[in-house]
């Protein structure tokens, strides 16, 4: 294929055809055609050169004399060209590149001196820092060692390029860096009714770690909304990203979210109006332990407070009885005191003896609790005659007759359980005892059911009770509530924490409802041991009532007989008469003469009002003649003067039959 030719030398060529000499007239007329048409197509190249954008430049290569390209020489340029270059035309035709640019780069007389030579047609981008711009230029030559070259002036499109490729290439950088953060990451467009409230926000990009803080992937977030990934997702975490959507002011809070139980640290910001971009970190073992922390150091200050109240109101507790104690023994050592207002005094140093044990062991108890030595022994006990003796004791304590005592027994005759029994005791007993304590009238009901495999015991009261606020603190050592209405002697407010204590060795619980000035009622339940009645109790020919109101002797007594007959204790002449008339089982009773509230005289002559045949025996320490006369006109057999031995006491049963 012949290489295309400029229009002149198109020209020139065209007259050196070896024409024809008997055809010459045509052929002259061929030429004359021939040439016009390429004057024309000249024309017309020209001109569109002249139209067009691109600049157009002809040139011509020189070579130095090993035939290497080392310049060019510009034989035409058109209009473009100088707008690209900002040469002009006549400044350009007929000079060299290096006359115009003597240190242009090196690449572009190489590049256009290689289309030249070897006449392929090739493209380039490159710089010219002489007028500082980039160019896209292609060039072909027609003619070896010349060449055309059509360009334009990139340097725009090459910094938007470059901008654009720096754009990718930060955002490459930044998705990576999004991708390896520790931080969920999350860009999203808040969603608001038609009053403009915010209510709900959709997700427009999400980073990987977003996946780990939520189990949901980018894939299944993208497109979607909050409500439709977590439908019941707390309301204020719309609210805070829309206010952050909405005013563009940052935000920077730490939030618990109860979809995926965590605890997050987020920084909110808005890329765009209606926008916000949210960081978490997951921060659920730090919050865990601040959080711990907060409880160990309220609890500690509290459990202070308690203590410094505690030793408050101790000192008030142990100082009361304590100067009743002095008060009361130095009026002993006075002559001038007499022997009635001893009496007096030596009941009051007892009873604040007794109210200071009861702090003590009170100390000791919770203390043992605390320090889990609190041991349970569990024997057979009969859960009837517990709340028998309960109530018992706390009727002939209550001298307040607006106030009644109930007991509610769901199991008739005996009901032996497997307990601790001192411990049951006790916990029922400080419950009584506030029942007692905070009631001035009404009633007061202890009870038991049988729940499933618990026993669950109530005590309830129509007492001051304990208003709502105060509730929560009850169960907390040492917690008082000091209501101004209760004009009721105080504690040390360690009886219901020992209860629960006690409660919980038992693997059980304690709850209460109260409503302030209308009662409270205190529950627990424990998992239940029935026993089967023991064959050798029921096989016992012979039931004996003591009746005696000292714990140490009644001891003695119950250890020299229980195991040959059944016993019923009687701690005052009340019960013994209860008891007495309640089982018609009993075949002798031993009666104690000094008992409170009614002492073994009247008791026996209360008794002998219904039976004059049932033995009863007394037993005393100071048996005088006439006392003991006394003893015997109210009907008693048989009068024991203490000490008695074992072998004495048998012997006396044995005379009313009472044998082994
Ligand atoms: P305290 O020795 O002070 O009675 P507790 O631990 O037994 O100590 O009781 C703590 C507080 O609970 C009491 O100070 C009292 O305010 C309140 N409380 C307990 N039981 C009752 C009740 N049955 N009725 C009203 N308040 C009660």
């Amino acid at each position: 294929m012949n290489s295309p030719k400029t229009s002149k030398q198109l020209i020139e060529q065209l007259e050196m055809l070896p024409w024809k000499e008997d055809n010459q007239e045509e052929s002259q007329h061929l030429i004359q055609l021939l040439k016009l048409a390429v004057r024309k197509a000249q024309v017309n190249s020209d001109s569109l050169a002249e139209k067009m954008t691109e600049g157009v430049a002809q040139c011509q290569i020189i070579c130095d004399s090993e035939g290497v390209v080392y310049d060019y020489r510009f034989i035409s340029v058109n209009k473009a060209f100088e707008t690209h270059t900002g040469i002009q035309a006549d400044k350009a035709v007929g000079k060299t590149i290096l006359e115009i640019f003597p240190d242009v780069e090196k690449f572009w007389i190489k590049f256009y001196g290689d289309v030249a030579l070897t006449q392929k047609s090739n493209s380039t981008t490159h710089y010219n820092h002489n007028t500082k711009r980039h160019y896209t230029s292609s060039a072909y030559s027609s003619t070896k060692g010349e060449f055309t070259m059509l360009f334009k002036d990139s340097t725009e499109s090459i910094e938007l390029t470059a901008a654009n490729l720096e754009i990718v290439k930060s955002q490459t950088h930044n998705s990576a860096v999004l991708n390896h953060m520790q931080e969920a990451f999350a860009h999203c467009k808040i969603i608001c009714d038609a009053t403009g409230e915010p209510i709900n926000y959709r997700f427009i990009n999400v980073n990987e770690a977003f996946v780990n803080h939520t189990g949901v992937t980018s894939k299944d977030a993208i497109g979607k909304t909050i409500l439709d990934i977590f439908p019941d997702l707390e309301k204020s975490w719309i609210t805070i990203f829309g206010q952050v959507a909405i005013t563009s002011i940052p935000s920077s809070f730490i939030k618990y979210n109860h979809n995926t139980n965590r605890y997050y640290q987020v920084n909110a910001f808005s890329p765009a109006k209606g926008e916000f971009a949210s960081f978490r970190r997951d921060i659920t073992d730090q919050e865990t332990k601040r959080i711990e922390l907060e409880k160990a150091y309220l609890k500690a200050e509290e459990n202070d407070k308690l203590k410094s109240s505690f030793l408050a109101n101790m000192s008030h507790e142990v100082r009361t009885p304590m100067n009743a104690i002095l008060g009361f023994s130095s009026l002993l050592e006075d002559d001038a005191v007499s022997e009635k207002e001893k009496k007096v005094c030596l009941k009051q140093i007892k009873s604040s003896g007794n109210k200071l044990l009861t702090i003590i062991s009170d100390i000791v108890d919770i203390s043992k609790i605390d320090a889990k030595q609190q041991k349970l022994v569990f024997e057979e006990c009969d859960l009837n005659q517990l709340f028998d003796e309960l109530y018992n004791q706390y009727s002939v304590l209550n001298t307040n007759a607006e106030l009644s005592i109930k007991i509610e027994k769901e199991q008739k005759d005996r009901f032996i359980i497997l307990t601790d029994e001192t411990r049951l005791n006790q916990i029922l007993s400080n419950l009584i005892d506030n029942a007692l304590k905070y009631t001035q009238k009404g009633e007061v009901t202890i009870g038991y059911r049988l729940k499933d495999n618990t026993l669950e015991f109530y005590i309830k009261d129509t007492g001051i009770g304990i208003k709502k606020e105060n509730q929560k603190i009850i169960f907390e050592r040492f917690a008082q509530v000091n209501d101004p209405s209760s004009a009721v002697a105080s504690g040390t407010g360690l009886g219901i924490p020992i209860a629960k204590g006690l409660i919980e060795l038992f693997k059980g619980k304690i709850w209460f409802t109260s409503a302030h000035q209308k009662g409270s009622d205190f529950y627990f339940s424990i998992p239940i041991n029935v026993q089967k009645e023991r064959k050798t109790e029921t096989t016992f020919n012979h039931t004996l009532l003591i009746a005696e109101d000292d714990d140490v002797n009644f001891l003695l007594l119950e250890l020299w007989l229980n195991r040959h007959f059944n016993i019923i204790r009687a701690i005052n002449g009340v019960e013994a008469v209860r008891l007495y008339n309640e089982h018609d089982s009993i075949d002798l009773i031993l009666m104690d003469i000094r008992m409170p509230y009614m002492d073994g005289i009247e008791a026996t002559k209360e008794i002998r009002k219904t039976d004059s045949a049932i033995p009863i025996i007394a037993h005393t320490a100071y048996a005088m003649n006439e006392e003991s006369f006394a003893i015997k006109k109210a009907g008693c057999n048989q009068v024991l003067i203490k000490p008695i031995t074992r072998e004495m006491l048998f012997a006396v049963l044995a005379t009313y039959n009472i044998i082994i």
